[in-house]
């Protein structure tokens, strides 16, 4: 599948305080996102585990204009019906997701930051499918599927 740019044109010299820079487990990508997080949440749908190997995954949500890949670009692929994926092709860790019919945001996993410090969770989304084993009593906002819904 044909890789997708979203490397934005020239780069802004304006002093963000936001930035955040993260990459996949080998280096072959990294990335650097140039705004605060649009969310933060914890998904537990049955689709992050598969494509990543773990019980949750922690996505922050940005505009797509504000990350770009800085070194080699991650592998997209059709993860479902709705929505893309992109990993490192050299050591596979999961990176984005992004739905079709929403090309203007695009989730990056949190745990490919450099540092999962600077970014702070918000709430919890497709609970309905989460995991009886994972117990995560921290108080935050949980939603049965997408952020927003009951
Ligand atoms: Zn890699
Ligand atoms: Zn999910």
């Amino acid at each position: 599948m044909a890789q997708r740019k979203l490397a934005s044109k020239g780069k802004k010299k304006t002093a963000r305080p936001a930035r955040l820079e993260g990459g996949c487990y080998c280096g072959l990508v990294r990335y650097r996102i140039n705004a605060k997080p649009l969310y933060v949440v914890h998904c537990h749908c049955g689709m992050c585990r598969r494509a990543s190997g773990a019980p949750v995954v922690t996505w922050l949500t940005v505009d797509s204009k504000n990350l770009t890949f800085t070194r080699a670009q991650p592998v997209f692929f059709s993860s479902s019906s709705r929505a893309d994926r992109s990993f490192c092709d050299r050591c596979g860790t999961s990176l984005t997701f992004q739905y079709k019919a929403r090309r203007e945001t695009i989730d990056v996993t949190a745990c490919s930051l450099n540092d999962p410090e600077q970014i702070t969770p918000r709430s919890h989304v497709h609970t309905a499918s989460q995991l009886s084993w994972i117990r995560m009593d921290d108080g935050l906002r949980r939603y049965k599927s997408e952020l927003g819904s009951k």
